[in-house]
């Protein structure tokens, strides 16, 4: 890969007695949450996170904290995106942040599950209500690798997620600026704050490679055939 990923290290459970996700084993457990990185703990992220302090941020260290933030939190989500990857799924990753802490990753398994809704934002949204026992993320960010999707911005305004920051635009079904900005219509009672362009060319590289290597096997079945 040509870009470096935060080495993932020893994960913690949060609260033994939650019950386990039982639809989506082979996903990291919900409950579980990385350390915060040497650099973004020093920067106080938490604050950085939350939603008030985004919508007020105004003076140029908060901007570069929340820049520190997003970019470690969208490397993590590309680590998801690769395993889709390398599972044979459309790479596209997802983690959910809610006070300085991953409570819910997920990745593309449309194939895997034969489900057309099993994309990585809707899977890291369910697992993170499982997690705080709610329907509603308030607080929350979701780091996604591509734009979501219609269903995923549904998705983020029922479940209240306050901020989405996504990598590479989708201009084919982009919700959030391509085709649609169903997260800032006005009609909706819920308004979301959309960053976009985080480490938007490795995500975009990715799915590159994915799309040239499917047609490569596929050209090299027909040839066969
Ligand atoms: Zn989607």
């Amino acid at each position: 890969m040509g870009w470096h990923l935060v080495p993932r290290k020893h994960a913690t459970v949060r609260d033994e007695n939650l019950p386990p996700i039982q639809d989506d084993a082979a996903m990291v457990p919900c409950l579980s949450f990385l350390p915060k990185s040497p650099s973004v703990a020093r920067l106080g992220i938490t604050m950085a996170l939350n939603w008030a302090s985004f919508a007020g941020a105004s003076c140029g260290s908060s901007n570069q904290q929340i820049e520190e933030a997003d970019h470690y939190f969208m490397q993590l989500a590309l680590r998801q995106a690769e395993q889709a990857f390398v599972q044979g799924e459309v790479p596209v990753g997802a983690v959910l942040i809610h006070q300085d802490q991953i409570i819910a990753t997920g990745f593309n398994r449309r194939e895997a599950k034969q489900d057309p809704l099993a994309h990585a934002e809707m899977l890291a949204i369910r697992k993170a209500s499982r997690c705080l026992r709610s329907w509603r993320l308030t607080g929350t960010t979701l780091y996604v690798t591509l734009e979501p999707c219609a269903m995923c911005a549904g998705a983020i305004i029922q479940a209240r997620v306050s901020r989405v920051v996504f990598g590479a635009a989708d201009p084919k079904a982009g919700a959030c600026g391509s085709l649609y900005h169903l997260l800032a219509d006005p009609r909706v009672n819920h308004r979301v704050a959309v960053t976009g362009g985080i480490l938007a060319e490795p995500s975009r590289t990715l799915l590159k490679n994915f799309f040239l290597e499917r047609r490569r096997f596929r050209a090299a079945g027909q040839a066969l055939a």
